[in-house]
């Protein structure tokens, strides 16, 4: 096989409505999806997350010239020779972001080559995977009592459509997020809750945090702290019963062995679209199994990396392990996304809160591509910029 194009599709769209978190409000999305083509018609698909153009010119511009006519089933020479071309410029940020999405489509070849589904190529089962759902973003249309009811009724919506396990947002100032923690475990005393400060707290404020969500049972803290405070993160941890989640800001094994030596935390959240891709990925939850501690993946874009995650799930280890498995909920984010919700035609069904694995080879996804082409977003258009979307 020979790769003959690769193709990026920065994509935007506007939100109806503007959707909020610690560090500043949403009023549209933008996405980065990737084509790579062989010459015998073999498409794989891959996703990077970060900011869509830069991400495309480093793949238009670096990254295919190096990929182009190569065999796309050595994929792990590949990913050492992107390394090692650009291994000055891209331990950290938008080269690895890239490097991540071409990797993903590359696995996405190899398994529609073999005609067997991603997850078989991984080893791993075909079992549904449970989800966890991702919402309940701020609103800057009205009082915080008003849309604390609001984000109560929004959670509500995803218990009845199956969801057994909801992810809600911290750090928009302390009084709000003690009462938000609170209302929500009265609200919903029998479902798991996690809670995400997107690294919006000091040490002593996330010191108060995980007190509070220690009592309330909350199943992780998550990014309570800036990501590079490793040690900070490392006593936190030993200050709390509350799990310490954090690593979508991380990338490569480096980066994670970092943190696992540091002992800063009890839950990797390796973004598959970023951390380097599944080959780098499958490092760090080596790294992770030797330091005992979980993978949950970060999920927060389109249907590839819902695939990718979904599959790379079924392949993880249990740390420890024992009879009565402790599942690995998948991410799934519940925010308005018209391009994650029209550009495929086929992709793995969730029911009752459970991605359902479908059986195509790959990634098992298809892109409906006149679809596609209506979020297309030109390389010099500058105001996909997350800034020029932000209101203040
Ligand atoms: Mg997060």
């Amino acid at each position: 096989m020979e790769i003959s194009a690769i193709e990026c599709f920065p994509l935007r769209t506007d939100l109806s409505r503007a959707i909020g978190f610690s560090q500043w409000y949403y009023t549209a999305k933008n996405n980065c999806l990737l084509k790579i083509t062989c010459a015998d018609g073999t498409v794989g698909w891959g996703e990077c997350y970060g900011p869509n153009l830069a991400i495309a010119a480093a793949v238009e511009h670096h990254f295919k010239p190096l990929l182009i006519g190569k065999n796309p089933l050595q994929h792990e020479q590949l990913w050492n020779l992107m390394w090692r071309a650009y291994h000055d410029f891209n331990r950290h940020g938008i080269f690895m972001a890239a490097i991540s999405g071409l990797d993903i489509a590359l696995w996405d070849i190899k398994a529609k080559a073999l005609q067997v589904p991603l997850r078989t190529l991984l080893g791993g089962s075909d079992e549904p995977v449970p989800c966890y759902a991702t919402g309940m973003y701020y609103r800057n249309d009205k009082p915080e009592a008003a849309m604390l009811e609001e984000l109560l009724d929004e959670a509500a919506t995803y218990v009845e459509a199956g969801y057994s396990f909801l992810k809600v947002k911290l750090g928009k100032n302390l009084e709000f997020d003690r009462e938000l923690v609170q209302q929500f475990r009265h609200r919903f005393p029998n479902t798991k809750i996690a809670a995400d400060s997107n690294h919006a707290y000091n040490f002593k404020e996330a010191m108060g945090m995980a007190r509070l969500l220690e009592s309330l049972d909350y199943s992780w803290f998550e990014e309570p702290l800036a990501p590079d405070s490793y040690h900070d993160m490392a006593r936190l941890r030993a200050s709390t019963s509350v799990p310490i989640a954090a690593g979508e800001c991380e990338q490569t094994r480096f980066g994670f062995e970092r943190l696992a030596r540091a002992g800063s935390l009890d839950i990797f959240q390796p973004d598959i679209a970023y951390c380097g891709g599944l080959s780098e990925f499958q490092k760090i939850a080596a790294i992770a199994s030797a330091a005992q501690v979980d993978v949950v993946p970060h999920c927060w874009g389109l249907k590839v990396n819902q695939a990718v995650a979904a599959a790379a799930i079924r392949m993880l280890p249990e740390n420890p392990g024992r009879f009565e498995r402790r599942p690995i909920y998948l991410e799934m984010d519940q925010t308005e996304h018209p391009v994650r919700d029209s550009i495929f035609s086929e992709s793995h069904a969730i029911i009752d809160g459970a991605l359902h694995f479908n059986d195509l080879p790959g990634l098992g996804i298809e892109v409906d591509e006149a679809q596609l082409a209506n979020f297309r977003i030109d390389l010099n258009d500058s105001s996909t910029s997350r800034f020029a979307n932000v209101e203040e």
